[in-house]
């Protein structure tokens, strides 16, 4: 079998994890909790928690009654967007080295700022993947 463990790390490297799940797309989301957060989007991946080993300690935000933001205390990385079903969405610039991942798709794009456009030609949802897809 292949071994599919990826490594993750925060900017400073506090925190570490690493996952043994199968990874899916990365989603880019807009939304404004994602836009100020990051400082611009969010690219994510999900896991369930139950295939991550943790090291150091995460900082969380309940930015929502759905979900909070896990972050390093010291140097600030986004990190996580937990869903409360016991989904974590790993932020795709925290894993380390080559993923072999893609994106698939933008959400929230209709909270972007508008600064910039999408340009990889992916679908762009208004919001949630289960409604309407807008203009790039
Ligand atoms: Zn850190
Ligand atoms: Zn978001």
């Amino acid at each position: 079998m292949t071994d599919i463990t990826q490594h993750g790390s925060c900017l400073c490297r506090q925190v570490t994890y690493t996952t043994t799940h199968a990874l899916g797309p990365v989603t880019a989301c807009h939304c404004g909790q994602c836009r100020k957060q990051t400082g611009h989007y969010a690219a994510a991946t999900p896991a369930p928690w139950s295939s991550i080993e943790l090291t150091g300690e995460v900082n969380w935000y309940r930015s929502s009654p759905q979900g909070r933001r896990g972050f390093c205390g010291i140097c600030g990385s986004y990190l996580f967007w937990e869903e409360g079903d016991g989904t974590v969405y790993l932020m795709a610039g925290s894993l380390d080295g080559d993923t072999g991942l893609s994106m698939d798709a933008h959400i929230f794009y209709a909270d972007r700022g508008d600064y910039y456009r999408a340009t990889d030609g992916l679908p762009c949802f208004a919001a949630g993947r289960s409604g309407p897809e807008v203009e790039a």
